[in-house]
């Protein structure tokens, strides 16, 4: 969805576009009969649970029997659908990724929207049927929310909160500051798919046909290989803003390791290469999001490839490189000519408002 020079909201979701009156209004914001009717009928529907429909002040969730894993993450994509997914489906899948690669099973999600008045009806309700599918895939239940309306001009559409809480279920891997020299890094698929979709999308950049987000769950993915790997299995990230960059230079600080990567070894579609290179960015630098890095222990890559690529999110799963001891430089790349190049980290985003 984009908003025109006009200020009209045009809506690209199999929703169809109804009056112009069925738009969200202050009035929907501010606790009385119109929020009430908002919330029962058009938020509260797309999440049956038996601890949303109390509408208490606070939800009480069953002792979970062991260690929680908490995340949280705020949602501003521009535009609200994109190739490959939409700001619901990202903000589920965002903070559910985040608890999937700690080790943990989601379980509960908060869900707060700041909705800005004029943003057709039409447009939450097809957002919050995204939302709900996808936290029905990951098996997670929408236990609280909220609800903020701005005016127009202070908010671009809609923005999204999910908190998620998980149960931490062993083998949980140790986490970064484990890695050892002769560990090997996995991704779990071809890089820079979201960051570029987000950005053709706002651009209207007329690729034919336009880069798809890589938006998706990693849960059965990471699931799946720490139970087979244990302690093998070093570490995963999600590979979000920063892209594989920004998560090679955040473990290479936690273990004080250096990080080699072969250039030619990392999967990059040939529609987001080309893209990348009509627009001078490196895809190494995009944010992903269904994307993970995988450090493992050394000889145990094959086997942590072969169950990424049996998972339909993951299955062009690739090693592409390895820990060593800390040299100067906290990340290398090897590409086609010469040795060892550093890889440095982008000082900022190359594109806002991805997430
Ligand atoms: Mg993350």
């Amino acid at each position: 969805m984009t908003r025109s020079d006009t200020g009209s909201w045009q809506l690209h979701c199999p929703v169809p576009f109804t009056a112009d009156d069925d738009r969200v209004m202050l009035a929907h914001g501010e606790g009385g009969r119109m929020m009430r009717r908002l919330i029962a009928q058009r938020i509260v529907k797309h999440f049956p649970g038996p601890t949303l429909s109390r509408l208490e002040d606070a939800a009480t969730l069953p002792d979970l029997g062991g260690p929680l894993a908490l995340s949280t993450d705020s949602f501003v994509v521009s535009p609200l659908f994109f190739p490959g997914g939409d700001i619901g489906r990202l903000a589920v899948f965002g903070t559910t990724n985040d608890l999937a690669v700690s080790g943990a099973e989601p379980r509960y999600l908060t869900l707060s929207l700041i909705l800005a008045e004029g943003l057709p009806l039409a447009v939450l309700d097809c957002v919050l049927q995204r939302a709900a599918e996808a936290a029905a895939q990951v098996g997670v239940e929408v236990v609280a929310g909220d609800t903020k309306v701005v005016t127009r001009d202070a908010a671009d559409g809609l923005f999204i909160n999910t908190t998620g809480v998980g149960r931490i279920v062993p083998p949980a891997p140790p986490g970064p500051r484990a890695l050892q020299p002769g560990d090997q890094l996995i991704v779990s698929g071809p890089i820079g798919r979201h960051g570029i979709a987000v950005l053709c999308a706002r651009e209207e950049l007329a690729l034919e046909p336009p880069p798809q987000s890589d938006c998706g769950s990693l849960l059965q993915a990471a699931t799946a290989i720490r139970q087979r790997l244990g302690e093998r299995c070093r570490a995963m990230r999600d590979a979000t803003r920063g892209g594989v960059t920004a998560v090679l230079h955040e473990w290479s600080a936690a273990a004080d390791v250096s990080i080699e990567i072969d250039a030619a070894a990392v999967p990059v579609s040939a529609d987001i290469r080309a893209a990348c290179e009509l627009l001078g960015l490196d895809p190494l630098h995009i944010a992903n999001e269904g994307t993970m890095l995988v450090a493992v222990a050394a000889g145990a890559a094959d086997e942590a490839l072969a169950v990424l690529r049996a998972v339909p999110q993951t299955a062009q799963a690739t090693t592409i490189g390895r820990v060593t001891a800390r040299q100067l430089a906290p990340v290398l790349i090897t590409r086609t000519l010469g040795g060892p190049q550093p890889l440095d980290e982008p000082a900022g985003a190359p594109l806002p408002r991805i997430c």
